[in-house]
């Protein structure tokens, strides 16, 4: 049994409002990006990792793959405009069987831990598709949008909500048919487990970190940049 690495990073970061995407940003000296393949790098059951960026920048991301010296074991193809389509080209140029392991994850979450992708691993051993989430501390209304903001509809009991993160992990052919279904559907989810929940397969989840951020605003560098220096004391 193989396992496969996915990390989308072909998203152009448009709520970042920066000159480049946020998944090349520097943190602590290092691109985003680059962290996010060492944690996966790091895990010994993780054979090879494929990274989907937009074509004008894969041969600097190629340049950076050799640079930090990651060799064969990262590959880089390219993304497309969402990124269920990044993921879908990834999927098909990686050649696992359907029992091998593919598991998906934002570049833009670089400080997922060893230990975490090692616990989402054994969940799809288990389940044959598992997700890292996050259990809520905040209440978690319904709304329905109004021109002014919003309308509360209900209040969600926070001990059924689990905030996504990555990795999200699934067996390669549970996910690749449950793409298959979603493209003849014209279905586009913003998670992959979205994608196979609708196929009808259950999806476990195993415990989130608050330190497993997604980069996704201005602000969330900084406190990216404080958990790292609080990692490395
Ligand atoms: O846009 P979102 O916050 O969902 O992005 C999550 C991850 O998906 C990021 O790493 C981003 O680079 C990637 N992505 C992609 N292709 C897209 C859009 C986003 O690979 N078209």
């Amino acid at each position: 049994m193989q396992v496969f690495a996915i990390l989308p990073a072909a998203g152009l970061g448009t709520r970042m409002a920066g000159p480049q995407p946020k998944q090349f940003l520097s943190l602590g000296g290092i691109p985003i990006l680059i962290h996010s393949l060492r944690a996966f790098a790091a895990v010994e059951r993780v054979t090879a990792i494929c990274v989907a960026v937009r074509k004008p920048e894969m041969e600097r991301v190629q340049a950076q793959v050799a640079e930090y010296g990651f060799g064969d074991r990262v590959r880089v193809v390219e993304g497309g405009d969402h990124r269920q389509d990044s993921v879908a080209h990834a999927l098909n140029a990686i050649a696992a069987d359907p029992d091998d392991i593919v598991l998906v994850h934002d570049a833009v979450r670089p400080l997922i831990d060893a230990a975490t992708i090692e616990r989402t691993i054994d969940a799809v051993i288990e389940h044959g598709a598992a997700i890292v989430g996050l259990p809520a501390v905040d209440t978690i209304k319904q709304v329905e949008r109004t021109a002014h903001g919003a309308l509360i509809t209900s209040t969600i009991p926070r001990e059924f909500i689990v905030l996504a993160q990555t990795p999200q992990g699934f067996r390669y052919g549970i996910l690749k048919s449950a793409f298959a279904e979603a493209t003849a559907d014209g279905f586009i989810g913003t998670d992959e487990a979205s994608v196979v929940e609708r196929a009808g397969h259950p999806v476990a989840v195993v415990p989130g970190s608050q330190v497993n951020l997604k980069i996704t605003q201005p602000g969330d560098l900084e406190l990216a940049e404080f958990y790292l220096q609080q990692h490395q004391r």
